[in-house]
């Protein structure tokens, strides 16, 4: 990869990477505490695939979402799983469920995809449910589990959606108590569609009752949360927490403030392919996760 390109990837890393120039001239990226651990647990973040949106920002999302899947599966070594972040589909239709289902199905490894609100139009989860309910999720769709020395949480914060995120107070007593018996030193990742923080309240870029699940979070040496939703990449750290939004695999929505609204942005193809893709994240025990966002184009 081009250096430029590279660094323009590198949205945020919380271990840094380490650039060196060879003899050759060329210039290779490398995390810092690399080798410092054996312990790594490598994972793969996807959003906003938008599966039946046919406008001009994205005629062909289903293309778009399979170059991301080849891509994923060409990856030298395969993640631990693949986690969408939810707008699985547009409108949240059978047919699109259908086409999805099958779409990512491709990915040689395990998929974790949570729901956006375009795939609970009406607050009716149940066609997400069907296909795409996380192993071991409680009955209402949220989840944790255990890999490599990390917990990890699934927590869905598009109930009763209207213009921002919601979590319920069912989900913050499951939180609560999911949390409880872990260690402060326990590296905690959360995955939600809607940002817990408030990235952009005007825009509805927030949830509701978001703060009360990051108190729970506030006592733990090392929290990373990513979500998708507003289809780019933003960085943001509050204490121990460290936020980042993920790029779409459809389309990009504009900056916050620099619209009128959020809503698709159509650019040039190449342009497109720029800002869509998806997202690699090594966490090694005793370090922050390194995330390198890889556009398409
Ligand atoms: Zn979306
Ligand atoms: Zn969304």
């Amino acid at each position: 990869m081009r250096r430029g390109a590279f660094i323009d990837h590198v949205a945020w890393t919380g271990l840094g990477i380490a650039y060196t120039l060879s003899p050759a001239g060329v210039m290779t990226g490398r995390a810092l505490a690399e080798g410092m651990s054996n312990d790594t647990i490598a994972f793969v973040q996807i959003s906003d695939s938008h599966i039946g949106f046919h406008q001009a920002a994205n005629p062909d999302v289903e293309a778009t979402l399979t170059a991301s899947v080849d891509a994923i599966n060409a990856l030298p070594q395969q993640p631990a799983f693949v986690v969408h972040t939810g707008d699985i589909t547009h409108l949240s239709s059978a047919e699109q469920f259908d086409r999805a289902h099958s779409l990512l199905g491709k990915l040689r490894a395990p998929l974790i995809a949570l729901p956006g609100e375009h795939d609970v139009l009406g607050n009716d989860f149940k066609p997400y449910l069907s296909n795409f309910k996380i192993p071991n999720a409680t009955d209402a769709g949220w989840a944790s589990w255990e890999n490599g020395g990390v917990h990890f949480v699934a927590i869905l914060n598009v109930f009763s959606f209207e213009k921002m995120g919601l979590l319920g107070n069912d989900q913050l007593a499951w939180l609560e108590r999911d949390l409880a018996p872990l260690p402060k030193s326990r590296p905690i990742v959360v995955f939600t569609h809607v940002p817990l923080y408030a990235l952009y309240p005007d825009w509805g870029w927030t949830t509701e009752d978001g703060s009360k699940a990051l108190a729970l979070l506030q006592r733990f040496d090392r929290v990373t949360v990513l979500n998708g939703h507003i289809h780019q990449v933003i960085t943001h750290e509050e204490g121990n927490i460290r936020f980042a939004s993920a790029a779409a695999t459809a389309y990009p929505q504009p900056k916050p403030g620099t619209a009128a609204k959020p809503g698709p942005v159509t650019l040039p193809h190449d342009d497109l392919l720029r800002a869509i893709g998806y997202r690699t994240v090594q966490l090694a025990t005793g370090n922050d996760a390194r995330i390198v966002d890889r556009a398409l184009g």
